[in-house]
């Protein structure tokens, strides 16, 4: 698909696709991997379901209190005094069944016994000796949760393509279902390039940088729950590069690089990948973040991110995050984007979709509005830590004034 091995502006899109163009090629050549597994259920979070979850029983299995009081028998009058024949607590049953004028204490939880029709609210009832009054009187079913009222048996109460949740979790073990099958997690093999990059614990010598990109590319891909290959720091050399490339295409689905692609410095990453691979496109119409490599290298899917550490994980979010999705089977699911005021006057110029970083701030009446960071440079890696959100301002607009309404996408989705 429309690769460029002959393109004559030499591996860079002239002009950038934009972000949703970009974005639909990437959906479109991607199929989900295959293979799944048996997992406990305490380890699945965050993986995608392989196969639909079914209700194996109805939860609650019992008619329960919703309350500590008493189960009145069907039948009873309204306000007649009431005979207390024994007691449902949670996990120890009333084995009768209740005859008209009969009661059971009982407790949340606790199953409602055959022959209650109602359960009165202990606050509502006084004892004397084995009498029990109630007043005012319980309506049919009040205070009674239903079997099956939470889960009906049989139901499909996950879909397959579910990234599963602690409150899925949850759901699934109150139906008593100890192991799911989920998919194989995507594999991707990451490394970083640039011959001033040093791995921590190393001294520094002029010039030269700590190689940030791959911490918080490998925090960014455990959120998304693939198995990473870290392949460390790689030289700007061609050797180098293809060689790490060749381990990472054996080794993984999906292989992620950053730096190396910006237009002036020595291209190898392009040259290999014209040579020896296959590129979809070269650049996103975005900021920051334009240089950003979709292609293939041997069995593997290749993503070329621009070096800039704010670049990189931009890019990563709104490419490859999506991309990761779709390939680890996951239900797509558009960020979550809504207006909110912006408190401070923001800096743009048209031409380019832009991802400004912003702290979304409650406001004290319970709304919430958004200000700018400040310093937007794609270099100012701490923009991003104190950040909470993306400020989405699109390709035409311009400068936006203080108060005007702006679109958020905050950062991270909790998998509650
Ligand atoms: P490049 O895309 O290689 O031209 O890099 C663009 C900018 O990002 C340069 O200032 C690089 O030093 C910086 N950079 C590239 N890779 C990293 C990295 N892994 N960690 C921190 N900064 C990086
Ligand atoms: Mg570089």
């Amino acid at each position: 698909m429309n690769a460029t091995h002959d393109s004559p502006d030499h591996g860079h899109d002239n002009p950038p696709l934009p972000l949703e163009q970009a974005l639909a090629r990437i959906l479109t050549a991607l199929e989900p991997i295959t293979g799944s597994r048996q997992l406990a259920l305490r380890s699945a979070l965050g993986q995608v379901l392989a196969e639909p979850v079914i209700a194996t029983e109805a939860v609650p299995a019992h008619d329960n209190s919703a309350m500590d009081g008493y189960a009145i028998a069907d039948g009873s009058e309204d306000g007649q005094p009431l005979r207390l024949v024994g007691s449902a607590f949670a996990g120890h049953p009333y084995t009768g069944t209740l005859r008209p004028g009969e009661c059971v204490r009982i407790m949340t939880g606790g199953v409602v016994p055959a022959g209650a029709g109602a359960v009165a609210m202990q606050e509502h009832v006084q004892t004397r000796e084995d009498t029990v009054h109630v007043a005012p009187w319980p309506k049919p079913g009040e205070n009674i949760r239903r079997a099956g009222e939470d889960l009906a048996e049989g139901a499909v109460i996950l879909d397959a393509g579910r990234r599963l949740s602690a409150a899925d979790l949850g759901v699934i073990a109150s139906t008593g279902q100890a192991e799911i099958r989920v998919r194989r997690p995507p594999r991707v093999a990451f490394f970083s390039t640039g011959d001033e990059l040093r791995s921590l614990g190393q001294p520094l010598e002029a010039g030269e940088i700590y190689d940030s990109n791959r911490y918080t590319l490998h925090g960014m891909l455990q959120h998304l729950g693939v198995d990473c290959l870290d392949g460390g720091v790689v030289r700007d050399d061609p050797s180098a590069l293809q060689a790490a490339l060749d381990e990472a295409a054996g080794q993984a689905d999906v292989i992620l690089t950053s730096g190396g692609v910006s237009v002036g410095e020595a291209d190898y990453l392009g040259d290999i990948l014209r040579r020896h691979g296959e590129a979809h496109f070269w650049s996103v119409a975005m900021k920051p973040g334009r240089p950003l490599t979709f292609g293939r290298y041997g069995p593997a899917w290749y993503f070329g991110l621009p070096g800039n550490p704010v670049s990189a994980m931009a890019t990563f979010t709104q490419v490859v995050t999506p991309a990761l999705r779709q390939l680890a089977g996951e239900h797509p699911s558009p960020a979550h984007r809504f207006r909110v005021p912006c408190l401070d006057a923001l800096h743009k110029k048209p031409g380019r979709l832009e991802f400004q970083r912003g702290v979304m701030v409650p406001q004290s009446e319970g709304s919430m509005a958004v200000r700018g960071t400040g310093r937007q440079g794609s270099g100012v890696l701490s923009s991003m830590s104190e950040a909470n959100c993306f400020i989405v301002l699109p390709a035409d607009s311009g400068d936006v004034a203080a108060g005007e309404w702006v679109t958020v996408e905050p950062f991270g989705r909790p998998l509650l």
